[in-house]
């Protein structure tokens, strides 16, 4: 083997691994959106009015929710990548204009929640609000996530505003009550807020339900230590929220088309539901004891 052949080698060897790196810096930022294996994800579900100024919007089972106020609308959650569109014409339906959405939030930073956030923040100039503690994942794509990560699973965003615990957004008279409800992602969270209408008002509780995304033991997920303390915070935290309405980042989970069928005439009412909300809490509860003493 002579001097020439082998340097000829190693050139070869450094191109070949310069392509592969340039390939898997291009694969880190194509989406990748994780096959979608719930058709109700993507089934289209007609918009309608919850409570006073509030719609659902959202798909058969991916909870969006509209709440319009004097100086434009908040939207709470978006759905998967293709459902843009969807939430659009849902908006438009229900005769509000989709320019008008002014802050852009989610309970989660999900795919199945945030996938079409970054087209619907380029589409309205939106200002995008999110927890803290789940802004890196939602500004990487959902690359860090602790579950799911290592790809590039939705189109990245950039939040305009970081939420803590306890924090108010507010437009117009719309105040809202960000609630830290972490496990689910590091930064899941609710809303609490009143809704009014010519009967009354309503306290509303958009809520992250804490279902457990990893099968392996809270002590092997090395990417957040703080898991199992997490949950155990978020359940007990839950349980001591008193509301009227409760709605949720699916609908399977508060049992919307038990309390709803398309057409049904305007009835608030049909979401009042403290003690479903005690069960699906108290069955999550029991999923997390199980996993724990099973550890
Ligand atoms: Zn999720």
């Amino acid at each position: 083997m002579n001097f020439h052949r082998i340097r000829t080698r190693f050139r070869t060897v450094l191109v070949v691994f310069a392509f592969s790196m340039i390939l898997s810096a291009v694969k880190a930022q194509t989406v990748h959106e994780p096959n979608i294996t719930n058709p109700d994800w993507v089934k289209p579900y007609p918009p309608f009015r919850i409570a006073g100024n509030l719609y659902y919007v959202g798909t058969y089972d991916l909870g969006c929710y509209l709440i319009t106020t004097s100086q434009g609308n908040i939207l709470v959650n978006t759905g998967v990548a293709s459902s843009a569109e969807q939430i659009k014409q849902n908006i438009e339906t229900l005769g509000f204009k989709f320019s008008d959405t002014r802050i852009l939030l989610t309970t989660q930073v999900h795919f199945d929640h945030v996938g079409a956030m970054a087209e619907i923040k380029s589409q309205t100039g939106a200002q995008m609000m999110v927890d803290e503690a789940d802004a890196a994942v939602l500004a990487d794509g959902g690359n860090s996530d602790f579950a799911f990560g290592g790809a590039r699973l939705f189109e990245p965003v950039q939040a305009d505003r970081l939420l803590k615990d306890g924090d108010t957004v507010q437009l117009g008279d719309m105040r809202m009550i960000m609630l830290h409800h972490p496990g689910h992602t590091k930064g899941s969270c609710s809303f609490l807020f009143t809704i009014n209408d010519e009967q009354g008002s309503y306290r509303v509780l958009i809520a992250n339900m804490p279902t457990i995304v990893v099968n392996k033991r809270f002590v092997d997920v090395a990417d957040y230590p703080r898991i199992s303390k997490d949950f155990a915070y978020t359940l007990h935290a839950m349980k001591s929220i008193h509301f009227d309405i409760w709605l949720a980042s699916h609908a399977s989970q508060f049992n919307l088309h038990d309390k709803h069928k398309p057409g049904d005439a305007y009835n608030p009412a049909a979401f009042v539901d403290q003690k479903g909300y005690e069960a699906a809490l108290s069955d999550l509860e029991k999923q997390y004891d199980e996993k724990i003493s099973k550890e």
